[in-house]
Formats: C-alpha cells, sequence, structure tokens
C-alpha cells in the first residue's frame, strides 16, 4: 500500500517559458491537514492547478496512492477523489444553494448525493436554511460555505483550499476556519490548504510549507512554524 495518499515529487511548472515552480517536494497523509503559506506570488494556486490537472506538471512526479497522475486530465484526478475549491469562490450565483452543492456531486447517485447533502447540512446549518435562496445574494462567508460545501459534495478523499479566507472580514475567517477544523474531525478527509493567512493555518495544520518564489523553504508541524522566528517575522507580523 502506498505510504501516503498524496505524493509530490520535485514538481516543476510554470506558464509559457517561465518557470514557476521549481521543483515542489510535499505529501499528504490520510487523514492529514497539510498547510502551504507564502506570499503573493510565491506560486501557491499555481501549485493547486497543477495538482488538479488544470496546468501541466513540466517534470517531476504527482503520485496517489502510489500511481502517477501527472497526465491526467482534471477531471480524471477530480473523478479520483482530490477536489479542489478555488480562490474566490465562484459559486454560480443565479443558481440556488442547493443546486449549487448538487453539482459537486456530478456523476454520483442521487442517492449518494441527497446523503452528502445532509452531511454539507449539518455542517453549515445556514445553508440549510438558505438552501433556496440564490448563491449571489449570500454574505462572503456564506458563499465559501457552497464553494466548499460544493467540493464535499463529490465526496472528496482530499479536499484543497485555495486561500479559503480571501477577501473575508477576520470573524468571518475564524468561523471558516473553525468549520474546517470540524471538517477534519468528522469528515473521513485529507486537507490540502494554501494560505496568506499563515496564523490560521498554521494553527489547524498537522504539517505545513513556507512556498517562496516557487520552492518549499521551510517544512515542519504547524506548531514548529508557528515557533520559528523566520515565519514569526515574515509572516506573523513578529510575533
Ligand atoms: P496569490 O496569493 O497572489 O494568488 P500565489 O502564491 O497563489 O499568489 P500564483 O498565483 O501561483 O501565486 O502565481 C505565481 C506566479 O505565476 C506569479 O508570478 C504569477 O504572475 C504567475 N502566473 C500565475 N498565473 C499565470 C498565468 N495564467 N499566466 C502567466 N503567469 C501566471
Amino acid at each position: 500500500m502506498a505510504e501516503y495518499l498524496l505524493d509530490v515529487r520535485g514538481l516543476h511548472s510554470g506558464y509559457g517559458r517561465v518557470e514557476v515552480l521549481h521543483g515542489i517536494n510535499l505529501h499528504v497523509g490520510k487523514g492529514e491537514v497539510v498547510a502551504v503559506v507564502g506570499a503573493n506570488g510565491a506560486g501557491k494556486s499555481t501549485l493547486m492547478n497543477v495538482l488538479s490537472g488544470i496546468v501541466s506538471a513540466w517534470s517531476g512526479d504527482i503520485l496517489w496512492e502510489g500511481q502517477s497522475i501527472r497526465r491526467q486530465r482534471a477531471a480524471n484526478v477530480a473523478r479520483l477523489g482530490l477536489r479542489q475549491v478555488p480562490e474566490g469562490r465562484r459559486v454560480f450565483i443565479d443558481l440556488s444553494v442547493e443546486d449549487n452543492l448538487r453539482l459537486g456531486g456530478y456523476g454520483r447517485s442521487k442517492a449518494e448525493v441527497n446523503q452528502s447533502l445532509e452531511t454539507i447540512y449539518e455542517l453549515f446549518p445556514r445553508l440549510r436554511e438558505r438552501r433556496r435562496q440564490m448563491a449571489g445574494s449570500l454574505s462572503g462567508g456564506e458563499q465559501q460555505m457552497v464553494a466548499i460545501g460544493r467540493a464535499i459534495a463529490g465526496k472528496p478523499r482530499l479536499l484543497m483550499l485555495d486561500e479559503p479566507s480571501m477577501g473575508l472580514a477576520p470573524l468571518v475567517v475564524a468561523e471558516i476556519f473553525w468549520l474546517i477544523g470540524v471538517m477534519k474531525a468528522e469528515l473521513d478527509m485529507s486537507i490540502l490548504i494554501v494560505e496568506q493567512n499563515a496564523r490560521a493555518a498554521l494553527r489547524l495544520a498537522d504539517r505545513a510549507h513556507v512556498l517562496s518564489l516557487g520552492k518549499s523553504i521551510i517544512e515542519g508541524t504547524g506548531a514548529e512554524l508557528m515557533n520559528d522566528p523566520r515565519v514569526q517575522q515574515a509572516f506573523l507580523g513578529g510575533h
């Protein structure tokens, strides 16, 4: 049996002739939460998009339970159980909350999706109350819940979250991170989270990487990174 659910080895990628990722090594075990923190432009979204099969890998490998998925299309990667919640939420604003969620269950049976909807509504009771409301009329935090719920409707084994705190007020960010913590405890899945909000992500993470200019420059447990002076100075305001 493969040691890790996801194992990224020496990954290089970029756009046109410009290399953005310069040999990333990273793994996610079953049930683990791994965070990737880094400044604007470090390559965090590119990494997620390569893992999802949206942007192609130039070299290196991406193993899913020991099998290479480096050349798989995005739809196949999603079918294997690797689901991305993209940056900026991107819900379908003129569809109801429930229709948004059902779309995430595409390819699964109605009974399976109904079961996932129940799980989602238990996690996010506010979405149950608003299930017939157009997603565009929700607050930013609620739309983030819809985006996360939509990924959960596909019953992922690895949920990849791209900057879930982006554009949200601090109290709402705290709520979203609290909910991700509940998901970690209650749902049988691993989580890879990419964040500029290093404090919130490191608090949640079992392990974490600091990405800078397309390279993982520091790696350790969430707690180790929180206490690392380099991380404190660059990302935690020196505290
Ligand atoms: P942010 O937090 O600002 O989203 P990030 O760490 O996610 O930053 P990326 O979005 O992966 O960083 O960007 C890494 C580099 O790749 C940047 O220099 C960016 O300009 C470049 N880049 C990103 N997307 C494209 C694209 N579609 N075409 C060309 N260059 C791109």
